[in-house]
């Protein structure tokens, strides 16, 4: 079958790739670069399977050629990426999800959206089943992320509804693993460079909050499975072994066998306390569990930073 992953140069959307071609496909991966890297899909220059189109998903996509399927990852999914690039955050969210369906409908594909555990916000029931509506500040800092992707759950359903799209709706948990970007800010990454680099651990606030850590190869098989099932309504993907950032730090200056120390940071505004999925809907409908443990997941992201490290690419990050 031949593909469409949007965000396809970014952490997830490489790993989806490797995967759609893994098993036989043809993949046109759609990215304009704003937070992902060509480097995460240099090793398929020479696959014959795979091209990328360097486009905005915000702009009207035009696809030629069969198209079976579209996997739309395309957004800045960082909080220090959403900040720095909110409007685009919010047409990636609004207007490539409408830009992805109508190709979608105009070719009789199939389309998967990316969404997140935001969609719940700073949740007030845990862990959080699909059936939770949230508890999302609309005009806060992250409102541009999480209000995006609300809207982009909603034209989805409104497509299927009024248009007849086949689709599905993933939301995805915190996901770590190689690729992501050395500054990307998410938690993980920003551990394990500090640890290799000999630096504080910045944990902000008191560090008590907590995350459900995902390894992405997990993540990916659960969301092919997803993509090849009959579920029309949104299905959490995530691991539901949950860490304070305390307790995650712990483990990352362990893996690496870093001195690193501890430091205190303010915590970011409307940073959610707590942060588990209900997996219930995965593990029936799609015989899905994570099973890469978070010491394992960790030694394997220290691995890629690590090689990194020896070619120099850390050191000339900024602080
Ligand atoms: P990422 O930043 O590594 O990848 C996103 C990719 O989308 C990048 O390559 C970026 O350049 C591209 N992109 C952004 N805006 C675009 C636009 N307008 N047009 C074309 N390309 C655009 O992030 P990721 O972690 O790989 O996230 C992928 C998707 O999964 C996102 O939709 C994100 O919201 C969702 N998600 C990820 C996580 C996670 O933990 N990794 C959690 C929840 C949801
Ligand atoms: N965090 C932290 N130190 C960092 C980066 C993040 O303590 O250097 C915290 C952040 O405040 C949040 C959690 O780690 O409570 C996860 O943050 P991340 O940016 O990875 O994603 P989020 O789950 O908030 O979207």
């Amino acid at each position: 079958m031949r593909f469409v992953v949007t965000g396809a140069a970014g952490f997830l959307g490489s790993h989806l790739t490797d995967r759609l071609l893994a098993e036989g496909h043809t993949v046109l991966g759609v990215d304009n670069l704003l937070t992902g890297r060509r480097e995460n899909l240099s090793h398929l220059e020479d696959d014959p399977r795979f091209r990328l189109l360097e486009r905005d998903v915000s702009r009207h996509i035009e696809i030629e050629g069969e198209l079976d399927g579209i996997f739309h990852l395309a957004s800045p999914a960082s909080p220090v990426d959403y900040l720095r690039f909110p409007i685009q955050t919010l047409k990636a969210g609004a207007l490539g999800t409408h830009n992805t369906l109508g190709l979608a409908k105009a070719r009789g594909a199939r389309l998967l959206l990316a969404s997140t555990s935001e969609v719940y916000g700073d949740p007030l029931v845990h862990p959080q089943p699909e059936s939770y509506w949230g508890n999302v500040n609309p005009i806060g800092p992250r409102g541009v992320y999480d209000e995006a992707k609300r809207f982009a759950e909603a034209i989805t359903m409104a497509y299927r509804r009024a248009h007849g799209v086949d689709t599905r709706i993933v939301r995805i948990f915190n996901t770590y693993g190689p690729r992501m970007r050395p500054d990307d800010g998410r938690v993980v990454s920003n551990f394990v460079v500090q640890a290799l680099r000999g630096q504080p651990l910045t944990i902000y606030g008191d560090g008590s909050q907590s995350r459900s850590f995902c390894y992405v190869s997990d993540l990916v098989e659960g969301i092919w499975r997803l993509f090849n099932a009959e579920l029309h309504e949104p299905v959490n993907l995530g691991n539901p072994g949950e860490y304070t950032i305390r307790e995650l730090a712990e483990l990352v200056v362990a893996a690496t066998g870093s001195a690193s120390p501890l430091e205190a940071r303010p915590l970011p505004t409307d940073d959610p306390k707590v942060r588990r999925p209900d997996i219930s809907l995965a593990s029936a409908e799609l015989g899905w569990t994570p099973r890469i443990p978070l010491e394992v997941g960790l030694r394997r992201t220290v691995a890629y930073f690590h090689r990194l490290q020896a070619l120099g690419r850390l050191e000339t990050m900024p602080d």
